[in-house]
């Protein structure tokens, strides 16, 4: 499975000298935020294959103008390709403004989504803006990783983490690919392909009571809204896998 991943600079290649042999065997497109509007459902239209975004700080236009025909991952699970994507948009708080979180306001957006990653089994591929502390993240506020992040992928195990938010250029040390554990981080900055594979990590599933509630609680949480969608896909996909 090919995945194209695209954040924080319009890419030339992609948008000036469009070609449709580039999107041929690309299953779906996923931004790490950082990108005008126009431009993500430009890959949509073009490519004709589906587009996942979460915001970047730099993204206040989203909210009254947001990527038209692309889904938002930000607090939500999207299931592609027998893929779990779970999405963390913004950055590090540095100063007004929408989609900036402090660590701690980080650690609460993710506490609320537990029910959810539960229900799912965990997750392969997670979608963030800012980069995890110490992974590639920078030495200002504004480009400081969240140390939650960290925990995540100790926790989960999630198979990518692709973010944005620090350009390659900004320093010559920057690197593209960092292994962590289990997991690929992968810096999306301009755009890059992911040739996706799963590393294979199954979170130990809930049993019995522990199972029930959370089944109730998700239920109650998000009754009708796309992620109960997201979770029956998922649901379906893995009776015809054990079938
Ligand atoms: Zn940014």
């Amino acid at each position: 499975m090919k995945i194209l991943t695209v954040a924080d600079e319009e890419s030339r290649y992609l948008w000036d000298y469009y070609d449709d042999s580039i999107f041929e065997d690309v299953d779906f497109i996923i931004s790490a935020g950082d990108l005008k509007a126009k431009f993500l459902s430009f890959l949509t239209t073009v490519s004709r294959k589906p587009v996942f975004y979460v915001p970047g700080n730099h993204d206040h236009k989203y909210l009254t103008d947001p990527p038209y025909g692309c889904e938002n991952l930000d607090d939500q699970i999207f299931f592609q390709n027998g893929v779990r994507m779970l999405g963390l948009g913004g950055s590090y708080r540095y100063k007004h403004g929408p989609f900036q979180y402090t660590e701690k306001e980080m650690r609460k957006k993710l506490r609320r989504l537990k029910v959810m990653i539960r229900q799912f089994d965990g997750i392969d591929i997670l979608v963030t803006h800012a980069p995890a502390k110490g992974n590639g993240d920078g030495d200002d506020l504004c480009h400081r990783g969240f140390e939650v992040f960290n925990e995540f992928i100790q926790e989960y195990k999630p198979s990518y983490m692709i973010h944005g938010h620090q350009h390659l250029t900004y320093n010559v040390q920057s690197k593209r690919i960092i292994a962590v554990d289990r997991t690929i981080i992968l810096n999306a900055f301009n755009y890059h392909f992911v040739d996706y594979k799963s590393n294979n990590y199954v979170y130990p599933k809930l049993s019995g009571l522990a199972k029930f509630w959370n089944t109730i609680r998700f239920y109650q949480k998000y009754s009708g809204t796309e992620v109960i969608k997201q979770y029956r896909a998922y649901k379906a996909f893995k009776k015809a896998e054990s079938n």
